[in-house]
């Protein structure tokens, strides 16, 4: 049912001749499509027809409803979505923003848009009853018919209202609901039309012209008002009044309406088919005339203009295509068509394998008039000067017909009579040309002489004849071309091209070229030149069966596999050797051919009429193409959609932005183009931005997948063309990311390095404590050699700037300890010889101090020895800060923190430059305390540290090491006391 189009006018123009054109296809000229559960169909009821804003056509049908793509039907029912709460569909129509509203029987009305599905049924407040129809009106409620229950209103907030007599409707019992371009809703009821406007309710009868009975069906009317398909007929409202549209109209239910592109309203009926009334006043179409069923229950015009009708046995499309068929629905005897000719009346004469055909007016009559002419297979037609018409027949001969008189008759006896009579051709003359199965004869009033290969023609069995305008009879047979000139007869051998040998069709150019349709090639013979054209050079099929040159000098060829369209400048250009490739348009049964099969080997197979149409006998029924009108039939490009994105296998949602993880193997995009007029004809391109340089055409393939890719951002493209048609210039397109694995990871690169710059600064940590030991031993040796080869003095320098530039780099390492960071004994030794010195210089005080850590082995025994060497940092760490803190000013260019040393093992040393023995003791009284304190928890709970530090004092000592010697003592002293003092 048709619904809500005016708010979903989509403006697409697919004609570029648009007009009177059109006017003149009547309906039994659409090409009819069908499909029903055969074809994948759930149910072949289609309750209702509609299409979404991105292609898609829905139909609403008992066991699902239906996505069509132009290729593949979808089905969703309450087993894939839950949402749905009914199979049984009776409504879909478009709302705002492209949503779906699907009314199911029993499940209320579930609206879907991107995917989300939302149901409202009684759980939401709907009365329990059956759903009819469903629309979305201006404020974004929702109005549903009822089956007994008046009409609900499902506002924006999802509250409920409900419409029933009390309200003013004259029934409750609902068909359809529809809003008009005013944004007023329309019901129809089963006795009377509603109409509803800011919550006032109104209603029409028959008091206001309609008829008793129901409105089933509502649409807007091209010209202002609503038609209204009534129980009785079709109706006119406009200003509250309502007509009947014509006298003529049959009184029968109009269940669905819709327009089509051209304004005819399309109208299914229960009992009719379907009613079509426009320019060319009512036509109709029903089972007896191609429809599955007279009742339609649904019509939809889609946005290429093809009219689908759901009826109670199938769906059909009706399409305008460039090609009219006419078959047995439109009265032919037969659907095998073998000739077609027109006589000087302009009637076209169809050959058919029962019987002779008159298509005259847009009316096809058989011709029963002669036994032969109703039973007999008719193989060939000519036309007479004298108006009348020869026919040739499989077993009984041939005839002469006109104006339903068969004037002359060849009886058993005759030579003709139980040969086939394949080809005729009345010459300039006068004279008849007869091709049979058992050879050519020519006919000269009753005098008939028969030429044969005795004569010289290549074959007895004719297929074809031709009379050039030079008066030759050219003659096909299956076996090469050949001719009769004067009473000769004679043959052109014609295998060497391209192994012709059957010539089944004849075209002369005004200039005198023949071309020949043979089952090898189309041959081109100009001045006795002969050429070929054939599949190497473009020409879809080899074998063609007739060539026809229309108006404009273009070709027509007839093949088993359709029509074939060729521009003369390409034939031309490939004949002459100036082109290796043609190109060729192929017309089969998407553009209107019952069947792409046209017959050949009797004839004329095909036949340029007086107005330039191009009639073509195939195997089911005479197809018929205008090429005035083939602009007219040029599709935009077509729209196309991704539909199913899989990465790995698994099906991926490829709404916005894809992001896939770094071990995605496989990536598998399906897509496709929603057109329905020549889906199968569709050519589609690709591009994935960011892998490829440029579109990648596919063909008529739907899918496409990438393996592998590296990580990165891409974009895919795709794009769609209809045969000979553009490329669709805005393409669907999908982002998606590819994340790198971890290598390949922006951070990893600097990480790496950093590591790396860790690893070496490590490596060279490790390389100076190498050269620190180096150099420690080479300073020995130095010192060795220093005393004993002081005359050698040219080694003792090279040795010297060696062990100099190593010393100095590592200076800093060579007089620190690497574990506890303090400068080590060396240094220790270094400072307290210059602190010797400079106290004994300047009369100063100098203590030096040795500290031992008390029962330190049982600390590595009881805990470990990385416990211990904690242990000796977290000591030298408060030596450092105590110190430190003691020694506000600078000695010697040395902090207080510096005056310490470890001085082997778990002793450490003291320096206390200028101090006396009292102020020392104290300095050291404040380091074992502090010691004490350490809270060893945090690497070693329950440890405690303590430490006995033994003080020298400089006063009366001759050398430095004295003091160290005395401040051993001091501490040995303090062990004995008890450790944890300081003794000096
Ligand atoms: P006392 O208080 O009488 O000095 O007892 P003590 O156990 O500290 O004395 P002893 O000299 O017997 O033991 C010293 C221990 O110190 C022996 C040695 O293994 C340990 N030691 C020396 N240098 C280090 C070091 O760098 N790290 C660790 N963990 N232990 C060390
Ligand atoms: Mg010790
Ligand atoms: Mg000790």
């Amino acid at each position: 049912m048709h619904r809500l189009k005016v708010l979903f006018a989509v403006v697409v123009i697919f004609f570029s001749l648009p007009g009177l054109a059109l006017d003149k296809k009547p309906l039994a000229a659409y090409s009819r499509e069908a499909w029903t559960t055969r074809d994948g169909l759930p149910h072949n009821q289609v309750n209702s027809i509609t299409q979404t804003p991105e292609g898609y056509l829905w139909f609403a049908t008992w066991e699902g409803l239906v996505r069509y793509n132009g290729q593949d039907f979808r089905i969703f029912t309450p087993q894939n979505i839950p949402a749905l709460q009914d199979h049984g569909i009776r409504d879909v129509s478009v709302g705002a923003n492209g949503r779906l509203i699907v009314s199911t029987s029993r499940g209320g009305v579930s609206v879907l848009q991107k995917d989300l599905w939302r149901t409202y049924s009684q759980a939401e407040g709907l009365p329990q009853n059956e759903t009819m129809a469903s629309i979305e009106d201006s404020q974004g409620a929702i109005w549903v018919a009822h089956e007994s229950k008046g009409l609900s209103r499902i506002d924006a907030q999802g509250k409920v209202t409900v419409y029933g007599k009390r309200q003013g409707l004259p029934s409750e019992r609902m068909y359809a609901v529809f809003m008009d371009q005013n944004k007023i809703i329309w019901a129809g009821t089963s006795t009377g039309l509603v109409r509803i406007e800011n919550n006032r309710v109104q209603s029409f009868s028959v008091a206001d012209g309609l008829p008793v009975g129901a409105i089933y069906a509502i649409m807007a009317a091209p010209e202002g008002g609503l038609y209204l398909g009534t129980h009785h007929g079709l109706y006119l409202g406009r200003n509250g009044k309502f007509n009947k549209i014509t006298p003529d109209f049959p009184d029968e239910a109009v269940i669905s309406l819709d327009l089509d592109s051209e304004s005819n309203l399309w109208m299914g009926t229960v009992n009719r088919g379907i009613l079509r009334y426009g320019r060319r006043g009512l036509e109709s179409l029903d089972a007896k005339t191609g429809l599955p069923n007279n009742r339609v229950s649904s019509l939809f015009n889609d946005r290429e203009g093809n009219i689908w009708a759901g009826t109670n046995a199938g769906l059909v499309r009706f399409a305008d295509t460039p090609f009219v068929t006419y078959d047995n629905y439109q009265g032919l005897s037969d659907n095998y068509i073998r000739a077609v000719a027109q006589t000087n009346d302009g009637s076209v004469m169809i050959g058919t394998s029962r019987g002779l055909n008159r298509f005259f007016e847009e009316k096809i009559t058989a011709i029963a008039d002669n036994p032969s002419l109703r039973d007999d297979a008719i193989l060939s037609l000519a036309p007479a000067k004298d108006g009348s018409l020869w026919v040739g027949m499989y077993s009984t001969g041939l005839l002469n017909w006109k104006n339903g008189v068969v004037h002359e008759q060849v009886m058993p006896g005759s030579p003709l009579y139980g040969t086939q009579v394949r080809a005729l051709h009345e010459d300039r003359n006068g004279n008849l040309w007869i091709g049979t199965s058992q050879g050519l004869y020519r006919k000269k009033g009753s005098e008939l002489k028969r030429y044969t290969e005795a004569d010289g023609l290549p074959r007895d069995f004719i297929l074809s004849i031709h009379e050039s305008k030079s008066g030759k009879i050219w003659v096909g047979t299956s076996n090469g071309l050949g001719f009769v000139s004067g009473e000769k007869a004679g043959l052109i051998d014609i295998s060497s091209y391209l192994s012709s040998q059957d010539v089944f069709g004849f075209s002369e150019d005004p200039d005198g070229t023949l071309w020949l349709a043979t089952d090898r090639a189309v041959l081109r013979m100009r001045n006795g030149k002969i050429s070929a054209v054939g599949t190497k050079n473009g020409l879809p099929v080899a074998t063609i069966f007739q060539i026809v040159a229309d108006t404009y000098g273009n070709f027509w060829l007839t093949s088993n596999r359709g029509v074939i369209y060729i521009k003369r400048s390409e034939m031309e250009a490939v004949a002459d050797g100036k082109s290796e490739r043609l190109n060729a348009i192929s017309f089969a049964e998407a553009d209107g051919m019952a069947s792409a099969q046209c017959n050949g080997g009797a004839g004329p197979a095909a036949l340029r009429a007086k107005d330039g149409s191009i009639w073509v006998a195939t195997a089911k029924g005479v197809s018929v193409v205008q090429p005035d009108e083939l602009s007219r039939y040029q599709l935009a490009p077509p729209p196309v959609v991704i539909e199913n994105v899989m990465v790995n296998d698994q099906i991926a949602d490829p709404d916005g932005e894809l992001i896939l993880p770094s071990d995605t193997r496989k990536l598998e995009m399906a897509y496709v183009s929603l057109s329905y007029r020549t889906p199968e004809q569709i050519r589609y391109r690709y591009r994935l931005e960011g892998f490829d340089e440029d579109w990648i055409e596919r063909e008529q393939l739907r899918n496409v997948q990438f393996t592998n890719l590296p990580p990165g951002r891409y974009t895919f493209k795709v794009s769609a063309a209809q045969r000979g048609g553009p490329w669709s210039p805005e393409s669907a397109s999908l982002k998606f990311e590819i994340k790198p694995r971890i290598y390949q990871r922006v951070w990893f690169i600097p990480l790496v390095v950093l590591l790396l710059a860790l690893f070496l600064y490590g490596l060279y940590r490790a390389r100076v404590r190498q050269l620190e030991a180096r150099e420690l031993e080479l300073s020995g040796i130095v010192d060795d050699r220093t005393r004993a080869l002081s005359d050698k003095n040219i080694e003792l320098e090279m040795l010297n700037l060696t062990i100099s530039q190593q010393s100095e780099a590592f200076e800093q390492q060579a007089r620190t300890d690497s574990l506890t960071g303090l400068p080590n004994r060396r240094s220790m030794d270094e400072k307290l010889q210059e602190a010797f010195k400079t106290s004994v210089k300047n009369d100063q005080a100098l203590c030096f101090g040795l500290l031992d850590v008390d029962h330190f082995k049982q600390v590595n025994d009881s805990y470990s020895h990385e416990v211990g060497d904690q242990a000796l940092k977290v000591i030298a760490e408060t030596m450092k800060r105590v110190m430190g803190a003691e020694h506000a000013g600078k000695w010697a260019g040395l902090r207080g923190d510096e005056l310490t040393a470890r001085w082997g093992g778990e002793e450490f040393a003291l320096l206390f430059p200028d101090q006396d023995l009292e102020s020392a003791r104290a300095k050291c009284e404040k380091i074992r305390v502090a010691i004490q304190a350490i809270d060893c928890k945090s690497f070693a709970p329950g440890l405690k540290l303590a430490v006995s530090i033994g003080l020298s004092e400089r006063t009366g000592l001759s050398h430095h090491e004295k003091l160290a010697s005395i401040a051993d003592v001091k501490l040995y002293e303090a062990k004995r006391n008890g450790r944890n003092q300081v003794v000096g």
